[in-house]
């Protein structure tokens, strides 16, 4: 490929620049949209999974609550086929003050966000695992979100609308002309193929990356703080409504049910490194000690994985002195104009915010630009829907068993945890170009339910290789990429019936397949094609 030319340059295929090249692109702009890696293989696909009600915030940061109350409202009418509408409860357990609920009572009433205190009697039948012990209980309409269906279905709206949609190329450097950034370096990491992008804008949405990305422009110091945070999925829903403890934001206090798992979380640790982000056994004990406090047993359930992701967060020296703790830092964004901090123009970078926020993060920046290109264009994210909404129905829980059931007797099934049949497998395979086995799991969620592809990834694995992409040399090492990668999520938690679930999982791999001893491809890698966007298979799943 040689060298591109665009209007726009998204950098970060996250939900933030999926959202920034869906609204740029419906706006008209020629945009070109590139990421290090996968879609959403950064924060956006490591998050709790939680679309806010803005409870969370009401108390301690009112202006984050605001806005999570008006995206979670509209969210739910554009992306209504990603999200699940579980409700959440928040609830006072016995180690909380009582008195909080009317503190929280009152946040919900100033930003207008409908909550509603309930018997616990009550809250006890919606939730039968609930702690007996807890004190009160209020209702708000908290959902979940399926982060990878929003970020492929933001970047599949954008690729109609002309965008292109580069994963795996990464940026290696900013072009600067004088005090102008005029488009960046790229690498394309599968083929090792590099060169320039032409940008009249570049938009920074590499979020706990930005400092990196602005660095290659010669900016130096902006406050984007890496936030760490580690979760851990409970191998079945121990819960049905987001469950989130009455009191000021701390770790381990919000439970979310999501498909087939439950997920508890989170902690909040500044880290050096985005990229270096280990889970400590310490972190593990706390989340499961906090399960218990919600779920009495909690520790008894079998769980499943666990992983890290980095929060943006944004904390410049010029807005202010900087909070002790990450949990002080407010979680909403902020469009950093590089021309007002550091002299240099066509470049803005977005820092801070949530998943629920994507929409308006990304109207924002798309704003900025347009104000400062002095070509002011209607922003049209709060009326348009992208791929895979149009029949305006949210997630239901029943809905793959529904689809499921009209083929069960013509078609094999490869995946009985999330109910992945065999045409449903090719036709990914086939659409999104790849043979990386981690890349299908990200877009059908392959091997995330209960038995963590111990059971469906040799079989998908025997598929690819069927389907005439693979030779059983790249096959073998397909599966053991992905087997190593699921590994690092499961060792932390290796104890009870999940240590039992790893022996069976371990015999099946070593002792009839012989995986150590089966054919290497050359590197040993996956092989991957060039993937394409515009044809990658409807969201609804
Ligand atoms: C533990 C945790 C739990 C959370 N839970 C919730 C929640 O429940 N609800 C909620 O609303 N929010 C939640 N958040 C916040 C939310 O997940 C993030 O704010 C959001 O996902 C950030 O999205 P992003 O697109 O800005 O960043 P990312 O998703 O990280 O995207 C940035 C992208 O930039 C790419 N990139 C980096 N360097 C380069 C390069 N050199 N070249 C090309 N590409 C590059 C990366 O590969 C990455 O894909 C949580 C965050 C954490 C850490």
């Amino acid at each position: 490929m040689s060298g591109q030319t665009t209007d726009v340059l998204v950098i970060g295929g996250g939900a933030t620049g999926a959202g920034v090249a869906w609204d740029a692109a419906l706006r008209g702009f020629d945009v070109v949209l590139v990421d290090r890696a996968d879609l959403a293989e950064g924060t956006s696909g490591r998050f709790h999974g939680l679309l806010h009600s803005g409870g969370r915030y009401v108390v301690k940061d009112p202006v984050a609550a605001d806005e999570c109350v008006a995206e979670n409202a509209i969210l739910r009418r554009v992306i209504p086929d990603c999200i699940e509408d579980t409700g959440g409860l928040f609830v006072v357990t016995p180690e909380d003050d009582p008195a909080y609920g009317d503190q929280f009572l009152e946040g919900c009433r100033r930003a207008a966000l409908p909550a509603e205190e309930i018997p616990v009697s009550e809250a006890l039948r919606m939730e039968p695992r609930l702690n007996p012990g807890i004190r009160r209980a209020f209702t708000v309409p908290d959902a979940s979100i399926d982060a990878w269906k929003t970020v492929w279905s933001l970047a599949r709206g954008a690729a109609a609308h002309g965008a292109r949609i580069l994963t795996y190329h990464r940026v290696l450097d900013l072009h600067r002309e004088g005090d102008a950034v005029t488009g960046a370096r790229v690498r394309n990491e599968l083929s090792g193929e590099e060169f320039d992008i032409e940008a009249g804008f570049t938009l920074n949405a590499s979020g706990a990356w930005a400092a990196q990305i602005v660095r290659m422009a010669g900016i130096e110091g902006i406050g984007v703080i890496p936030g760490k945070g580690i979760m851990i999925a409970m191998n079945h829903r121990l819960v049905n409504t987001v469950i989130n403890r009455c009191t000021m934001p701390a770790d381990g206090d919000i439970l979310v049910p999501i498909r087939t798992v439950s997920v508890i979380g989170t902690t909040d640790i500044r880290a050096a490194d985005p990229d270096e982000i280990p889970v400590t056994q310490d972190e593990v004990d706390q989340m499961l000690d906090d399960g218990e406090r919600l779920v009495p047993g909690f520790r008894e359930a079998r769980a499943l994985r666990v992983w890290a992701g980095v929060r943006p967060l944004w904390q410049d020296e010029k807005s202010g002195p900087a909070a002790a703790d990450t949990r002080d830092v407010s979680r909403t964004h902020a469009v950093v104009d590089h021309i007002q901090r550091d002299g240099v123009e066509r470049l803005l970078t977005m820092s801070g915010g949530k998943l629920t926020t994507l929409r308006l993060m990304a109207q924002d920046i798309v704003d900025a630009m347009c104000r400062q290109m002095g070509d002011e264009r209607r922003c049209r994210t709060t009326e348009e829907s992208p791929p895979g909404n149009e029949d305006g129905e949210l997630y239901s829980i029943g809905s793959r068993l529904r689809r499921r059931e009209k083929t069960l007797r013509d078609e094999q099934l490869v995946c009985e945890c999330e109910l992945i049949g065999r045409t449903r497998l090719e036709e990914t395979i086939r659409r999104r170009g790849t043979t990386n086995l981690d890349d299908i799991r990200r877009s059908l969620r392959l091997g995330m339910g209960p038995c963590q592809g111990g059971f469906c990834i040799y079989r998908a694995t025997g598929i690819l290789h069927g389907v005439g992409r693979l030779s059983g040399a790249e096959a073998s090492a397909s599966l053991r990429h992905f087997l190593q990668e699921r590994w690092k999520g499961m060792w932390p938690i290796l104890y009870g019936d999940q240590l039992r679930e790893a022996r069976l999982d371990d015999w099946v791999f070593q002792g009839l397949l012989d995986l150590e001893h089966l054919p290497a491809g050359a590197d040993g890698a996956p092989a991957q094609a060039e993937p394409d966007v515009q044809s990658e298979e409807p969201a609804r799943a």
